[in-house]
């Protein structure tokens, strides 16, 4: 067997659709016997957005959501409205809808989901891993643990998951949107902590209430309608009455991360990787992008086409952006307690956020907009992400999402101004990487500063060429990331 993945969360799931759509058919070990009832995450960012777009996948996921044009720094509202770049709009959506959709799509491409096999044991060695689970014993050349914050995986890979843990717990529930709530729509810092009502889907709302201070509970006693009324009147200081939910969960706010992402051939990716407060949709997002980041470097490398370092690129790529992620939820936790001590400062933040640069800096920030593998400041577009920018072709105006579908490399020629087709020269040097690049021909646009583009199977620019530049720097790029052309 190519690949094993423990876990059939977001990140799994998406991780198996990345390797189905190239090809590689992974088997998913899942330790529940049936998909989860609950939907712990709910927000999905602009960038995650904007990869289910990439796949086909952000129709459907929409669909079960609602679109959510805001954004917020420590409950401070910001306003995505106002910044120059085009970019999607973050969706609330019920963790268990995006999982239901990331299931199909990774069945419909090959891939086995075998629910009641929770993974207990990691044995690896310089050719291969073996991996016990629900009584058997398999072989695979790479696992992927996308097991959550508790990975086994991580543990048995000797990764140490090195953080800490905040005295700020809290309930969440998901209850029908009627009753005593919708006065209360909104988040609302109190001095004990924070209560929050939000929409989660169609009809549906998330209460949260989250305290400082109290004790850690046992995640193991599941979380009652009485625990969580309690709660919320210590926090507004009097009784509200939630309804009947749908489900109950217990969280805590603990921030870890990975020391390293991969150990031999074992990876950790999502919660398995990196865990923190969960605001914005950062925390589902950073996994689901972990896993788009992995798929294609594990696919090229079973393919036995993958340039060297390329399997080491997604430690050295992603690592960065999870200790981001601690970085900035942690700063959000700082903003919100103690109240009384942090309310000037959050007025004062508030201030600033009129300012469009600083508005601009904290929605890419909490958004992962300004993630970038790479800093060039002679290619300031390498390493960055590309929106649904329209594209005039021959074949009409499509967006870039569209023409990404197929998980493969994209060469974006810009520089042709007729439906004549591209640069002959280009296209002889994209040749010997053909069945791993496309090639769209579209007229030059203002949003993209570029003449060429070469973008990789997740979406991030690995090279950009200007008229002038001959197709050396191309073929440099193609040989870095997608391997030697083919003979
Ligand atoms: C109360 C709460 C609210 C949240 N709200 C948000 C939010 O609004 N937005 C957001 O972005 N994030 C939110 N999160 C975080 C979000 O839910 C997680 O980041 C996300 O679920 C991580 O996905 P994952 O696939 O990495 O891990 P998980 O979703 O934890 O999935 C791991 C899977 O692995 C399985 N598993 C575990 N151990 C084994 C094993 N040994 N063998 C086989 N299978 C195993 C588990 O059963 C599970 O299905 C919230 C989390 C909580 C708890």
């Amino acid at each position: 067997m190519d690949v094993v993945i423990a876990g059939a969360g977001p990140v799994g799931l998406m991780l198996a659709c990345e390797l189905g759509l190239a090809g590689i058919r992974p088997l998913v070990l899942e330790r529940r016997a049936v998909a989860r009832p609950d939907s712990p995450g709910m927000a999905i960012n602009a960038t995650t957005v904007e990869l289910l777009d990439r796949r086909g996948l952000a129709d459907r996921v929409r669909a079960g959501g609602l679109e959510w044009p805001q954004a917020h720094f420590a409950h401070l509202m910001l306003d995505p409205a106002r910044l120059r770049e085009r970019h999607a709009s973050t969706v609330l959506v019920p963790q268990a809808h995006l999982e239901s959709c990331l299931e199909a799509r990774a069945r419909e491409l090959g891939a086995e989901i075998r629910r009641g096999h929770e993974v207990t044991g990691v044995r690896q060695d310089g050719s291969g891993v073996t991996v016990y689970a629900g009584g058997d014993e398999l072989s695979c050349r790479y696992l992927v643990g996308c097991d959550g914050a508790n990975s086994v995986v991580r543990r048995l890979a000797g990764i140490s998951f090195p953080g800490v843990d905040a005295p700020f717990h809290g309930i969440v529930a998901e209850v029908d949107a009627d009753g005593e709530l919708m006065p209360y729509l909104g988040a609302h810092q109190y001095p004990g902590g924070v209560f929050t009502v939000g929409p989660s889907g169609p009809g549906l709302l998330r209460v949260s209430t989250g305290e400082f201070g109290v004790q850690g509970w046992d995640d193991e006693i599941p979380a009652t309608v009485d625990e969580i009324e309690a709660s919320i009147a210590r926090l507004v200081g009097h009784d509200v009455r939630i309804g009947t939910p749908h489900w109950l969960a217990r969280w805590h706010n603990v921030t870890r991360h990975a020391e390293r992402y991969r150990a031999g051939r074992v990876f950790v990716a999502g919660d398995a990787a990196h865990v923190h407060f969960p605001l914005g949709g950062q925390a589902l997002s950073t996994g689901v992008e972990d896993a788009v980041n992995l798929g294609w470097k594990l696919a090229a490398d079973l393919a036995g086409r993958a340039p060297a370092g390329l399997l080491d690129s997604y430690h050295r790529e992603r690592h960065p952006v999870g200790a981001r992620a601690c970085l900035t939820t942690r700063a959000q936790v700082a903003l919100m307690h103690p109240l009384l001590e942090v309310s000037p400062l959050r007025e004062v933040i508030s201030e600033l956020i009129g300012y469009d640069d600083v508005n601009e800096h904290l929605v890419r920030m909490a958004g992962g907009l300004d993630v970038t593998y790479a800093a060039d400041d002679d290619r300031p577009l390498v390493g960055r992400r590309f929106g649904a920018v329209p594209l005039s072709t021959p074949d009409g105006v499509v967006s870039l999402a569209e023409v990404s579908r197929a998980g493969r490399g994209l060469l974006l020629d810009l520089s042709a101004h007729t439906a004549a087709g591209t640069d002959p020269g280009v296209l002889a040097a994209v040749s010997g990487w053909s069945g791993r690049i496309d090639v769209v021909v579209a007229s030059p646009t203002t949003e993209i500063p570029a003449d060429r583009l070469l973008l990789r199977p997740d979406g991030r620019v690995a090279w950009t060429g200007g008229r002038g530049d001959g197709v050396q720097g191309l073929k440099e790029a193609l040989q870095t990331w997608f391997g030697d052309p083919a003979a």
